[in-house]
């Protein structure tokens, strides 16, 4: 008997305007960068990368930030611009990823090795999935959808503030095309052809944006967590009948679960996830 096991990390924590997360597919970039609101109003929301454990090997889920966000552990402004590439985005995202909390250090503390990382797969490319990226750039493969990279690389003025090529350039991150038809928008992709790990396209937040569904044979019970206290599931898969097993819609944009619309990236407040935790899909 098999298992699949998810870890959760939380990679630092990053300070946001609420209409960011909770502003809904058609708030502005403006407001939703909070630039024109006091600082009060602003949240600290943890931000989260996955660790599955399964047959295919130790596969990542996002990376979180990088440690040059925070060289020190603490709030460093300067270190920030320059990893973020622009001073818009800076203002959006003020990040603190205290000491051994960055994705690569959290792994080590679990003796999972570098020459251990047998995948990394993208959700999408926004700056808390994809700054961390090079921390773990030895990983055998590293994968992204093609439509989230050439909407990323489309060239228009908020992108080209909002996403930075400095965070995948140069490492192995490969695309992938879609090569099934699950999920709400009927694009999706079997990452080792066998269904375990399937990238599912809910697009609205970015095009190429993914949901990971994790499927086993069994533990009901635990998808059952998963789903209600972790992870947000895109609205139309979560009420769609599943096969039997476990099977788990991991969004990594904290959405319609905890209330928020399927916006970003950011988890609420009360939407705690216990992080240090192991959740076993047994098979
Ligand atoms: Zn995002």
């Amino acid at each position: 008997m098999s298992e699949i096991k998810i870890h959760i990390f939380h990679i630092g924590k990053v300070c946001v305007a609420p209409e960011l997360p909770f502003g809904g597919e058609h708030c502005s970039a403006l407001k939703a960068s909070g630039v024109l609101d006091r600082k009060s109003k602003r949240l600290w929301l943890p931000v989260s990368a996955y660790l599955i454990e399964c047959a295919h090997g130790n596969v990542l889920f996002d990376c979180g930030w990088h440690r040059d966000m925070s060289p020190h552990g603490v709030f460093e402004r300067r270190a920030q611009i320059r990893s973020l590439g622009s001073l818009p985005l800076y203002f959006t995202n003020q990040v603190v990823v205290e000491s051994s909390a960055a994705i690569d250090e959290q792994l080590a503390a679990r003796g999972v090795a570098p020459v251990d990382w047998d995948a990394v797969l993208l959700s999408h490319l926004d700056c808390d999935h994809a700054n961390g990226l090079k921390l773990v750039a030895d990983a055998k493969k590293i994968l992204v959808s093609k439509d989230e990279l050439r909407f990323a690389e489309n060239g228009s003025p908020v992108n080209r503030i909002r996403y930075n090529a400095d965070w995948w350039r140069g490492t192995k991150m490969q695309t992938f095309d879609w090569n099934g038809l699950i999920g709400s928008a009927g694009r999706s992709y079997d990452v080792f052809g066998d269904g375990m790990l399937v990238m599912v396209n809910i697009p609205g937040h970015s095009k190429g944006l993914c949901a990971l569904r994790i499927t086993g044979e069994d533990g009901r019970l635990r998808r059952q967590r998963l789903r209600e206290k972790i992870m947000g599931a895109d609205a139309a898969l979560r009420h769609r009948r599943r096969p039997r097993g476990a099977e788990k819609v991991a969004r990594v944009d904290q959405g319609t679960e905890s209330g928020a619309e399927l916006r970003c990236v950011h988890r609420q407040p009360r939407f705690r996830c216990q992080t240090g935790r192991d959740y076993i899909i047994k098979e």
